[in-house]
């Protein structure tokens, strides 16, 4: 048995580690429980983009709130948090309106290019090139090694206590450890939850359970109601035949149909338009072509995305042929692959889920792929609700 937590966090994710960053900074005692040896799920298998600038509503404010955490954790724990910014690319007349619409409402923030000036910033093609934009708020994460800093950070701090290994089977209830009760929806009274692992049972006066697209497996009633679903990514690394310096993230006009700020434009519109008989298979793939580097120089280079609640397991390679095709084009050099993935993370109508699920524990789950944009702003907004 150990000590009674002011507050449980279930997962190891960018989300949960966010709430109990914000939580131990508050001064409260926080235990993290991550079933794995290692956070290896979406918060590791991203872009690491923090894509502010093409948010809109909610995620932006939440996107802006959290900007500030990061760069800080980043120079705390000792991880990449890069102000590079992002441009998106523009190669076609539709793409540089739907930029320039987007440059109309947001100021500062969005500084449109000619391509001479997109290819000062980044090493793109030149051929085809109608100009861009520069998006100087955006940010990139060293995706690969933040989680694991930011633990190792939180493992420093007084009344943190993080637990690697530690499968999360249930709500056992509140007060009183109810072994072999049904699970999370039994808790009932006024005492701690007693949450039930693979490793003995642990007491918190309340719970979130941030667990990304595995909701369904502790509380399927819950995504059952939300409609949860699981986004399933491809996403390759690739490295280039010649050396690139790629600072700010890059995005495409497929980006631009799927970030809300830009797909909303006229211009995103008529490109979608012209692609249904165009480019089909973009769409029908979902692609959003876009890429960051890595620290060695590789490159991030992704994405597809398929819905379903239980995804077949199988990878599509028309698919990794798709993104590496439009990746030579982007480049205009070859590249070969270094590694393949799937990224998976939770989808649901809405950006966010915060919702109760017994007394004393909520879930809470970005249910759209901006977890890494959103979460630090997210975890003051969610604690400022549940305590
Ligand atoms: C390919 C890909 C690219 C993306 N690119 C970006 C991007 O560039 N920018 C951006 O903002 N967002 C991006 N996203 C989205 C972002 O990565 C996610 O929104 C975010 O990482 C979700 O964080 P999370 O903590 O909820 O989930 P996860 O990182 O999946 O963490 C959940 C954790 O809970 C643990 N867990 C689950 N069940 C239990 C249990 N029963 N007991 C204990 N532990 C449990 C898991 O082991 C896991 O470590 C991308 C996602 C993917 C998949």
């Amino acid at each position: 048995m150990t000590r009674t937590s002011d507050l449980l966090i279930v997962g190891a994710g960018v989300v949960g580690l966010a709430h109990a960053v914000e939580a131990v900074e508050r001064g409260l005692d926080v235990t993290v429980l991550e079933r794995d040896a290692h956070a290896v799920g979406a918060s590791v298998r991203n872009f690491g983009h923090g894509c502010l600038t093409a948010q809109t509503g909610d995620a932006l404010e939440l996107a802006t709130r959290g900007r500030g955490t990061w760069l800080r954790l980043g120079a705390e724990a000792g991880f990449g948090v890069a102000e590079c910014g992002t441009v998106v690319v523009a190669r076609s007349a539709e793409e540089r309106a739907a930029l320039e619409e987007l440059a109309a409402t947001r100021g500062d923030d969005v500084e449109l290019l000619d391509p001479a000036r997109v290819v000062d910033r980044v090493p793109v093609a030149r051929d085809g090139l109608h100009g861009g934009a520069f998006l100087p708020r955006d940010l990139r994460v060293e995706q690969r090694r933040a989680a694991g800093a930011i633990a190792a950070w939180l493992a420093a701090r007084p009344g943190a206590e993080i637990h690697f290994g530690c499968p999360v089977h249930g709500i056992a209830g509140a007060g009183e450890a109810r072994a072999g009760a049904g699970g999370i929806g039994d808790a009932s009274g006024d005492g701690p939850v007693v949450v039930r692992t693979g490793r003995g049972e642990f007491r918190a006066h309340r719970v979130l359970l941030c667990v990304g697209h595995d909701l369904d497996r502790l509380v399927p009633g819950l995504a059952d109601d939300a409609g949860l679903r699981r986004c399933v990514l491809q996403m390759l690394q690739v490295r280039p035949h010649t050396p690139l310096t790629i600072g700010p993230a890059v995005l495409t006009g497929s980006s631009m149909l799927r970030y809300p700020a830009l797909s909303g434009t006229a211009g995103a519109a008529a490109l979608r338009e012209r692609w249904r008989t165009e480019r089909p298979e973009l769409l029908d793939a979902g692609v959003n072509h876009m890429l960051t580097q890595l620290p060695g120089g590789d490159l991030v280079v992704g994405d597809t995305h398929h819905y379903d609640r239980t995804p077949e397991p199988w990878t599509d390679e028309t698919l990794d042929d798709l993104l590496l095709a439009e990746t030579r084009a982007l480049l205009g050099t070859g590249v070969d692959v270094v590694r393949r993935w799937r990224g998976v993370y939770a989808d649901a109508p809405g950006e966010f889920l915060i919702r109760p699920v017994a007394p004393a524990t909520s879930a809470v789950a970005v249910t759209s792929g901006i977890g890494m944009t959103t979460a630090f702003g997210l975890a003051p907004a969610v604690l400022d609700r549940v305590l």
